[in-house]
């Protein structure tokens, strides 16, 4: 049996960030299970295209996070891009967010739009909207509803939207007034939280290393999964050892966590989606000045299409492709690529181009259900887990839907309240020298 203060299950970049927030010297240990650090921020390699799990791209509303992860990136090229980024609809590309430029529709589709916004706002939202879908109807609308915001919500959040709260995307739903469509019928202002990103030339796993940079080596063990909690006792296993910790920090999906706890049943109320992403290399170049575009068309099997080859120019198109799947499902990447290409060809993005290269991953979880009783249920569970030293932190530790820009906050925030005297410089400030 190991003692160990703080125990840290999993090496995405919540489990780094409070690692390396609470310094080299202290007393740590991270299990990862698997051979690689990075978690969703992982970088592939293939015939000379680099992608991610899924596109990962930064939006830092902190510059000072963002310093601090490149001070630690010596000699790596990042790119600030401003986002081009669509909805394909009818024969046309139109501006995100589709409900700022329901002008760039085809004329009845627009004229529909308009109609139904201008009613459903003239009439306010009337009784508190009970779920996701009634507010979509309630402020934007019937036929903004059904022409985009439905059914693309549906694809990649793979269950009807009743089952969503009205607040589940949080910051990342662009809500709109109906001054804000007018205006932007002239005056075209399309920001939102993600109107930059900043993209490293070796992919997302560029500032995975940044952070693994002011970790020690010795403090992090790979391929080493936790496979039970004695929470009482304050011990993990796993299958090559035992850790007594004073305090565990989880970045573990929340009902593996409670699984590995002996309190799986608690985690019924729990849903989530999967999406399967489709990294793809081509032979040449595809379409130019675009990151990333919508498709909210049932009949295509993918509901995102992003351009890794238009951020550093490269003249092969490299695309990643994400589909939503429910939890249950199994799909098999054999059997969906074909479809994918299918989609590709028709949309036209894949004309004469030849693949070159793939690789797929399975999100699981990807996108996390937000209702009222997963609310609860993560609220008092957690709060009991914290009790007896256990910190559920992360985007799936907590449960919710956030930005790795979160992730470093959210670890900055629990290192500065539970860090101790012995913690580090404990804060991402640029500042702040590399420890040891
Ligand atoms: C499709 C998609 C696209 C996204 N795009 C962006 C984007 O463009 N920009 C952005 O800012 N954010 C994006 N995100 C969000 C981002 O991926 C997450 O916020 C971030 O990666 C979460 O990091 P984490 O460390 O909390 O969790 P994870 O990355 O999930 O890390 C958890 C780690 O725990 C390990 N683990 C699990 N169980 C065990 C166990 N029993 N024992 C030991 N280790 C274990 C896992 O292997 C994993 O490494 C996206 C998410 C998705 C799903």
């Amino acid at each position: 049996m190991q003692d160990v203060e703080t125990l840290i299950v999993g090496g995405g970049v919540t489990g780094l960030a409070v690692a390396a927030l609470l310094g080299k010297s202290a007393d740590v240990l991270l299990l990862e299970r698997e051979a690689e650090l990075g978690g969703y921020c992982r970088t592939v390699r293939r015939e000379g295209f680099t992608w991610d799990y899924s596109g990962h791209f930064f939006h830092f509303r902190h510059r000072r996070l963002e310093e601090w992860l490149r001070a630690r990136m010596p000699g790596e090229e990042v790119r600030t891009v401003t986002r081009r980024s669509f909805i394909h609809f009818a024969d046309r590309w139109v501006d995100f967010p589709f409900q700022k430029n329901i002008h760039q529709l085809p004329q009845q589709d627009f004229i529909e739009c308009l109609h139904d916004l201008y009613f459903a706002q003239q009439a306010g939202e009337g009784e508190t909207p009970r779920h996701f879908e009634e507010m979509l109807f309630a402020r934007y609308g019937r036929a903004m509803a059904e022409k985009f915001l439905i059914p693309y919500n549906e694809k990649l959040y793979a269950t009807p939207l009743s089952r969503l709260d009205v607040h589940a995307m949080g910051r990342f739903f662009p809500h709109v007034s109906l001054e804000d469509v007018v205006r932007n019928m002239r005056t075209p202002d399309n920001a939102s939280y993600n109107a930059t990103f900043t993209y490293p030339r070796s992919g997302a796993s560029a500032y995975v290393q940044a952070l693994a940079s002011e970790v020690r080596p010795e403090a992090v063990r790979l391929g080493e999964a936790v496979t039970r909690l004695d929470v009482e006792a304050r011990i993990a296993e796993t299958e090559q050892g035992r850790y007594r910790y004073r305090r565990l920090v989880s970045s573990m999906p929340f009902p593996h966590l409670l699984r590995l706890c002996g309190r799986g049943d608690e985690a019924a109320p729990l849903s989530w989606n999967q999406v399967l992403v489709f990294n793809l290399g081509f032979d040449s170049k595809g379409p130019r000045d675009v990151h990333w575009v919508y498709y909210p068309q049932r009949e295509l099997p993918f509901y995102r299409v992003g351009f890794y080859d238009n951020i550093f120019d490269a003249d092969r198109m490299s695309l990643y492709v994400e589909l939503g799947f429910d939890r249950e499902a199994r799909p098999d990447p054999e059997v969906h690529l074909p479809r994918v290409l299918d989609g590709l060809r028709q949309v036209g993005l894949v004309r004469e181009h030849r693949l070159v290269a793939w690789h797929s991953v399975l999100m699981n979880p990807a996108y996390v259900h937000i209702n009222a009783a997963s609310t609860a249920l993560h609220e008092r569970s957690s709060a009991e887990l914290e009790a007896l030293g256990v910190f559920s932190l992360g985007r799936y530790g907590r449960w919710t839907y956030c930005s790795i820009e979160d992730n470093l906050l959210e670890a900055e925030a629990w290192v500065r309240s539970h860090g101790g005297a012995r913690a580090g410089p404990s804060g991402f400030h640029p500042e702040s020298g590399k420890t040891g």
